[in-house]
């Protein structure tokens, strides 16, 4: 690559983050160059479940996680997985983890998860209407189901915290629950029905002609990978792995997973770490999936796709090197086909992604402070897809020195480092 020291704008990470993040530059009148090591859509934002998950606005580190959790971890592929070379590693993340589990801690993460789905399904309005888009974009509708009565109660309060922020759903029992989903084990007495539920039927396509659209639009994307960023006079200077730089007015890390070092670089540490997902896509034909599943006891999803049937969730704490362990994909295959007996197992391509995780499971939407062209967009965890275009529409905000449409003080890459 040769130099380029015009560049108005680079943003770092072709994933769904940084695309979104290019869209409403582009909108601003900006001069955007992405930058993506590998490919559109190389991460985490092509193979995730779709489900743009609105209501979810309740923290994952809640009033009483710890107690749960060393239950999650018994079966060695359970819901919750810790690989033992990277335990210690992990220990500072899970010591701010447990810190957000903290009431007031809850209560604030709740807040600010409510107010970024608040602009998240207000800016995919925005999305929806653009003709590139839209048809990515669909309502099939979602189906939470709850194993038994008693954990059923005990999602009680979330649900009504949802509730309260205005999201609308209702209650369903066994024979509504059928009429749903045809297929089902006739386990299931409760569930929860959101009519409204969204997803994107193609997460990788979808990244993908977002990226085109913006080449349309006259965004440039360029393959590279950023190795070091530091301060200029003008913006900020990029160094490149193959030795060469680029210079830019405004800079935006949305490397997902792999942020922290570009943060590092800078000077500034954030305790990003990745929640490893695993999922496998059965052709369409495996089952006559009518929407998207949640089975909440099992932590994992099964969502209708383009692509076809995906089965797919859990979470895995082992960095980023460590080799993928596809057992944990074959494990809801298994849990899937108890819970959807017609389900066809055959035939599926397994996938790994790693999910960017902050502690406190909300992102990092800011400015640096070495380096105040640079920006950072990143830390999404399970909720990225949904939050990209309000999190694009945040960095535009902070770009062009405008008030943000949500209080980012939560949101500072320097939460965690107790000022
Ligand atoms: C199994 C699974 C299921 C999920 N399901 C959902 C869901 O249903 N709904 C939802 O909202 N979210 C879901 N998520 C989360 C969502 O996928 C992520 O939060 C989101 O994709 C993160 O997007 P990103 O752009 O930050 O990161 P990524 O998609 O990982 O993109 C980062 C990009 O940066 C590039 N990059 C990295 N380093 C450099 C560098 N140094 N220089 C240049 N480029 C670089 C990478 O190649 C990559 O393309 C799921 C995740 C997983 C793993």
């Amino acid at each position: 690559m040769k130099d380029q020291s015009e560049a108005d704008v680079v943003v770092i990470g072709g994933g769904i983050i940084g695309c979104m993040a290019a869209r409403y530059l582009v909108e601003a009148g900006r001069r955007v160059t992405i930058l993506e090591r590998s490919a559109i859509a190389a991460g985490a934002s092509a193979g995730n479940a779709g489900i743009l998950a609105f209501p979810e606005i309740v923290p994952i580190p809640a009033p009483g996680i710890t107690w749960k959790a060393p239950g999650w971890l018994l079966g060695p592929l359970g819901p919750l997985a810790i690989r033992p070379a990277y335990a210690a590693r992990l220990a500072p993340w899970l010591w701010h983890f447990w810190q957000a589990s903290s009431r007031a801690s809850f209560e604030r993460g709740l807040k600010v998860q409510a107010a970024m789905m608040r602009l998240a399904v207000a800016e995919y309005e925005t999305v929806r209407k653009d003709a590139r888009l839209a048809s990515f974009i669909v309502n099939t509708g979602t189906l939470d189901l709850y194993d038994s009565e008693k954990s059923f109660a005990a999602a009680a309060p979330g649900w009504a915290r949802k509730r309260e922020a205005g999201f609308d759903f209702h209650r369903v029992g066994r024979s509504e629950i059928a009429r749903l989903q045809p297929g089902l084990a006739t386990q299931f007495e409760h569930a929860i029905y959101s009519e409204d539920g969204l997803q994107v039927s193609d997460p990788a396509g979808f990244t993908r002609a977002l990226a085109e659209s913006l080449r349309e639009d006259g965004a440039t994307i360029t393959i590279g990978e950023a190795a070091a960023i530091e301060p200029t006079d003008a913006g900020a200077r990029i160094r490149l792995a193959d030795g060469s730089v680029l210079e830019a007015r405004t800079v935006v890390v949305a490397c997902g997973a792999w942020s922290k070092t570009l943060a590092k670089s800078l000077g500034e540490a954030v305790p990003l770490d990745t929640e490893r997902g695993y999922n496998t896509t059965l052709p369409a034909t495996a089952f006559p999936l009518k929407r998207q599943l949640y089975f909440n006891d099992h932590s994992f999803v099964v969502t209708p796709l383009k692509a076809g049937i995906r089965v797919g969730g859990a979470v895995e704490f082992g960095g980023l090197d460590l080799p993928a362990n596809f057992k944990r994909a074959e494990a809801l295959l298994t849990l899937a086909k108890r819970f959807l007996p017609g389900l066809e197992t055959e035939g599926g391509e397994r996938w790994m992604g790693f999910r960017p995780s902050m502690p406190d499971c909300l992102p990092v939407i800011d400015r640096s402070k070495a380096a105040p062209n640079v920006l950072y967009a990143f830390g999404h965890g399970h909720l990225g897809l949904t939050q990209s275009a309000a999190t694009g529409r945040l960095i535009a905000e902070l770009a062009g020195q405008q008030k943000p449409s949500v209080n980012l003080e939560n949101l500072r890459f320097d939460r965690f480092s107790g000022r």
